[in-house]
């Protein structure tokens, strides 16, 4: 799971300074990452590696986006079309932890900048600052910063430490996953992991615990993954979200993902990594 270091320094200090952040437009090394409307961004031939691009012409802060230094280089980020070019969904997969984390702030920036370009309170045309990490409103003076919104994911256990995986309703045949949800307004993440799973499931959580956390710009969540323990196995399935359940053990699971019967999430996922960790026993106690 995404627990290590940042490989992208965001330059947080330096990239107040407009001259600098000019100069690394033009520095050796430096990087151009398009971003087009559906958030595929530019890409190697084989579909396995982001384009190796030099920013060319004039510098324009208003739509050249600085991530940061990443592996030594400059990196920005602009809104534009490219061939080839690929999804998040195609590329994560493929990446190293290094370009998993390139790609998301690239897309999580540049989507943010296409879909807000006004202020949230007047609703006057905001300008891009701070090497693109800000949007001002001049006729508030005041600073709008890109949001995330946080949703809960979570490996619910029995008391044998069999996994609950959903079917959801919008999901093709056989694709099973553990829960999730979105964090309603003013609730806490565990309130929401024990609501989600009480909603989709019937199942009451007894105790949860935090695991690790991965941007999911689809447009702009946070997905935070957790680990719970049910305090029983009975399933009540809601039926709107959750078309049906299953209690895993791990041999269960494996022979059903075998036998084509269930279709795990894709590798570079959350999900994926907090089912493969359970999977080999690496998972802590959800108790603490
Ligand atoms: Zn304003």
């Amino acid at each position: 799971m995404q627990t290590a270091a940042s490989h992208l320094d965001r330059c947080e200090y330096e990239r107040k300074d407009d001259a600098w952040v000019e100069e690394q437009w033009s520095a050796a090394g430096s990087l151009l990452l398009s971003v087009d409307e559906t958030g595929h961004v530019a890409c190697t031939d084989d579909r396995r590696g982001v384009a190796d691009r030099r920013p060319s012409g004039d510098y324009d802060p208003q739509r050249h986006y600085l991530l940061g230094r990443w592996r030594g280089a400059a990196v920005f980020a602009v809104l534009a079309a490219a061939e080839p070019s690929a999804g998040l969904r195609t590329l994560l997969p493929v990446l190293d932890d290094a370009g998993r984390e390139l790609v998301l702030a690239a897309v999580a920036l540049v989507n943010w900048h296409r879909t807000s370009p006004h202020c949230g309170s007047c609703g006057a045309l905001t300008r891009v600052t701070t090497g693109g990490i800000v949007r001002h409103c001049d006729n508030c003076n005041r600073d709008r910063f890109p949001r995330s919104d946080p949703a809960i994911i979570v490996a619910v256990l029995d008391a044998n430490d069999r996994l609950l995986l959903g079917h959801q309703v919008v999901w093709p045949t056989g694709r099973m996953s553990i829960l999730a949800g979105f964090v309603s307004a003013g609730e806490s993440l565990e309130q929401a992991v024990r609501r989600e799973v009480a909603e989709e499931t019937g199942v009451r959580v007894a105790a949860v615990r935090y695991l690790s956390s991965q941007p999911w710009p689809f447009p702009r969540s946070l997905m935070l993954g957790f680990i719970a323990r049910a305090a029983g196995d009975e399933l009540n399935v809601d039926g709107v979200e959750i078309e049906h359940a299953r209690w895993f053990s791990r041999d269960e699971l494996a022979e059903a993902t075998s036998n084509g019967e269930v279709a795990l999430p894709g590798s570079g996922s959350i999900a994926q990594g907090i089912i493969d960790d359970w999977r080999t026993g690496s998972l802590p106690r959800p108790e603490g």
